[in-house]
């Protein structure tokens, strides 16, 4: 139940009173019709000359027929109110649950319309920078020109990364299938720590492969994208500095155990449970600084997912982040 404007609240707050106040009128209206009705039944009584003394009154059939229906009238009367304000809560409830979710879902859409706008627009705009360059200035220097023409790779691979992220995503949802076959994962974990040394110029990243770990049937493509991404984030987000410790075990004779922990911003107790859904990205994003797209854990959980594995989410300490993947082994 979240950010509804104050007077929504004073008006359910309202509603319930009511009805609380209109079922004790309605008691209280029962009450004196009921009184009303013993006495006119007295009178009568009295002038038939039915009972002579006050004293029979109270015992007569007449009498207890009226004090019987005045009492299932009172019960029906509280049994009705006490459903009705029920059923007000439980619509209140799901109208509630339904409204939250429709508001996190447009700030998931508005989250990813202005990170998308920003991750397809600054590599277009730096590989029309290097092109405009190379057309103004034909006599470019042998060096300066292998070193525009390798930034202009860089970005065409970023925006090659997201297109894929943005299709394997998709096909998560649909009609994914693993194409499995034998994987050392040590060698996929070796091949992205060595990528993310590359890419992140000042990042330490500390691989410590256990001998003998078994090959895993699983997805290659898929596979390394959660590599990748578990590796990258640590990356990203533990700047300037990342110390990043990356270790493969055995977890007994069944399943392998990753893990990757590192010195960042780490992710608050409230955002551990979102951070696994399509496009959330913490924190607001006209105050983040750093790129993405909300892409990279759901990925990452819906191809473990899909292998049949588990990843958790821990705090590091004294600072950052430990996620820590289980697979199994066949
Ligand atoms: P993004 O493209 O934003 O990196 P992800 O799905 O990979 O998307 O991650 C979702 C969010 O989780 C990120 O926006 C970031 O705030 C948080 N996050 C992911 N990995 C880490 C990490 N290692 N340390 C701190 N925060 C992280």
């Amino acid at each position: 139940m979240r950010r509804l404007p104050p007077i929504s609240y004073v008006i359910i707050a309202y509603m319930l009173l009511a009805f609380g106040w209109w079922c004790i009128l309605l008691l209280r209206k029962n009450e004196e019709a009921h009184i009303a009705r013993v006495d006119k039944l007295a009178i009568e009584l009295a002038v038939q000359k039915k009972i002579e003394r006050a004293s029979e009154f109270r015992e007569t059939e007449n009498y207890m027929l009226l004090t019987d229906r005045f009492e299932r009238q009172q019960r029906m009367i509280l049994g009705e109110a006490v459903f009705l304000v029920l059923s007000l809560i439980g619509g209140i409830y799901l109208l509630f649950r339904n409204l939250g979710k429709e508001i996190s879902a447009a700030e998931q859409q508005r989250n990813f319309l202005l990170s998308i706008t920003h991750e397809l627009k600054s590599p277009l705009a730096g590989i029309r920078l290097i092109l405009e360059t190379f057309q103004k200035r034909r006599e470019l220097k042998p060096e300066i020109q292998q070193k525009l023409s390798t930034n202009a790779l860089a970005e065409t691979d970023r925006l090659t990364a997201l297109v894929n992220d943005l299709l394997l995503s998709a096909k998560l949802e649909s009609m994914y299938q693993l194409n499995r076959e034998p994987i050392d994962f040590g060698e996929l974990v070796q091949d992205a720590a060595d990528r993310v040394v590359m890419k992140y110029r000042g990042a330490k990243v500390n691989v410590d492969i256990e001998p003998d770990i078994p090959l895993i049937s699983g997805d290659r493509q898929g596979l390394t994208s959660v590599v990748v991404n578990l590796l990258e984030n640590a990356a990203k987000y533990s700047q300037p500095e990342p110390i990043i410790y990356t270790s493969l075990q055995r977890g007994g004779e069944s399943e392998i155990v990753w893990t990757v922990k590192d010195n960042g911003l780490g992710i608050p107790d409230h955002e551990k449970r979102r951070v696994w859904a399509k496009f959330y990205r913490v924190g607001n994003e006209d105050t983040r600084s750093t790129k993405g797209t909300g892409l990279g854990l759901f990925i990452v959980k819906q191809i473990i997912d899909k292998h049949g594995g588990q990843i958790e989410l821990r705090d590091n300490q004294p600072r950052g982040t430990v996620f820590r993947v289980y697979l199994p082994v066949s």
